[in-house]
């Protein structure tokens, strides 16, 4: 049996503001495949970036348990988080959050100095995802020197730099034109199916939605399919 990327089984989370509690998740079970692409579709407020930031081990659910592969996290210390963070998990915001002073390929680099790469092997493997994504005439200019589709290209291949197995995006497209939106998502796609890389994609874009292999919604804490 092929082993999730990505297993949520009963999390919850609540938010407490002095007397308030407001229940954001109350039961949320998901589990995604290599290779698959989820949408989280819901209104502001509902819990999307909640249930984001607990997929990505950046906040502790009240119970529950989260699966990175076939590991459990939850009784894990911070340091062993942070390090499975760092192989396993890419994240994409809406805004590319990439660093000014860098090229796009240095850009790509960084993660992987850090998970330990030599400067060559990072070096060429940069070039091979930026070329993936269509931006080899690009790998030497700065970010504020790239348009938005390619800088939001270049943050796509800064999160897969270290071949996570799950890629998690908040709203990846949310601040491009829609020819330009659907270029990058055409691209994000192909990445997906061609990496075997499982997505959970944050986004309001019904037709881009549509194109992803399932559709969820949060109602009432829990997530429910869409069709
Ligand atoms: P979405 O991403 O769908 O817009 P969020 O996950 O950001 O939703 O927020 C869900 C609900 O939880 C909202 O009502 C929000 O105000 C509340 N919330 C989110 N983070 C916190 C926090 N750190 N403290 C208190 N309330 C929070």
């Amino acid at each position: 049996m092929t082993v999730p990327a990505l297993q949520i089984a009963n999390v919850h989370r609540t938010y407490r503001q002095g007397e308030n509690a407001v229940s954001v998740l109350a039961g949320v079970d998901l589990s995604i495949l290599p290779g698959e692409m989820v949408a989280l579709v819901a209104p502001s407020g509902a819990g999307k970036s909640t249930l984001l930031h607990i997929a990505g081990l950046l906040e502790h659910p009240d119970q529950g348990e989260v699966f990175v592969g076939e590991t459990a996290t939850a009784g894990l210390d911070d340091v062993a988080r942070t390090r499975l963070r760092r192989s396993d998990i890419g994240f994409v915001y809406q805004f590319h959050h990439l660093l000014p002073e860098f090229s796009a390929r240095e850009n790509v680099v960084l993660p992987q100095r850090i998970a330990g790469l030599g400067v060559e092997e990072a070096s060429m493997r940069a070039a091979e995802i930026l070329g993936f994504l269509g931006l080899s005439h690009r790998i030497d200019h700065r970010p504020g020197e790239l348009s938005g589709g390619e800088q939001q290209r270049v943050a796509i291949a800064r999160a897969v730099a270290n071949t996570p197995r799950l890629l998690l995006a908040d709203e990846p497209t949310g601040n491009l034109d829609p020819g330009t939106g659907e270029h990058v998502f055409s691209t994000l796609l192909a990445l997906v199916k061609q990496s075997g890389l499982a997505a959970l994609v944050a986004t309001h874009n019904l037709e881009l939605a549509a194109r992803m292999d399932r559709r969820v919604t949060l109602r009432e804490g829990r997530l429910v399919p869409l069709p």
